[in-house]
């Protein structure tokens, strides 16, 4: 998977490609979908959301370059794949997921892999980590229309934040915004992508 649909689609970074090598995909799937595992697809996860097709996955790791002193945290965790693989990248991984179901899975799955350095729990993304400081390098696994604002409070100065933005259900960037010392944000368009929505609990979805 990694040399076909990763490296062969112009992916350079060794450290990704290493990570991606290392962590096995097929375990944060159902068994019945086990083998799509290395096919560059989107595959369903429980409570109809999606584990995001490996090339996207690997373009957002590489876009984030996160450090080995980097603390990284993602929001939309889903099956824990992403989790993993920024858990091999960086020092320590802070995740939320929304749906308690799935966080469940992807601990025992986490644990399974002896990821060590990955706090997952249930909560809504939107509001960001308020017991996690600042970030070095922020994972948005879900699309939105705008970035939340706590998310960008999160961040330090010249780090990175990556998020798929646009319509939900139509043409989303997966673009990465990087934290000026004055507090502004630079964006810049990485690939045009389709992510599940970020869903908020604190403001409900229009009908
Ligand atoms: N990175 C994941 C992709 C999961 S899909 C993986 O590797 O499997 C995106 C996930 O975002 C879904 O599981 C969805 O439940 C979650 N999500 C959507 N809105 C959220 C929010 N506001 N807070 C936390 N999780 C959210």
């Amino acid at each position: 998977m990694v040399d076909v649909q990763i490296a062969s689609r112009g992916i350079r970074s060794g450290r990704v490609l290493l990570a991606m090598r290392r962590v096995p995909r097929e375990i944060f799937l159902d068994r019945r979908f086990a083998e799509a595992a290395y096919e560059d697809s989107v595959v369903p996860i429980p409570k109809g959301q999606t584990i995001s097709q490996p090339y996207i996955v690997a373009r957002m790791l590489e876009a984030a370059a996160i450090a080995k002193s980097d603390r990284v945290l993602e929001i939309g965790a889903g099956s824990g794949y992403l989790a993993a693989l920024a858990a091999k990248l960086g020092r320590e991984v802070y995740a939320l997921e929304r749906h308690e179901a799935l966080v469940q899975r992807a601990q025992s799955r986490l644990r399974h892999l002896g990821c060590r350095n990955v706090d997952l729990r249930q909560g809504d993304g939107t509001a960001g980590r308020p017991d996690g400081g600042e970030f070095d390098v922020i994972l948005v696994s879900a699309a939105g229309a705008q970035t939340p604002a706590a998310l960008k409070f999160q961040l330090a100065p010249w780090r990175r934040l990556l998020i798929p933005l646009g319509d939900p259900d139509g043409v989303q960037w997966l673009t990465k915004l990087t934290r000026g010392p004055d507090g502004r944000f630079v964006e810049e368009r990485i690939e045009e992508v389709r992510f599940v929505s970020l869903v908020s609990d604190q403001e409900p979805r229009k009908p």
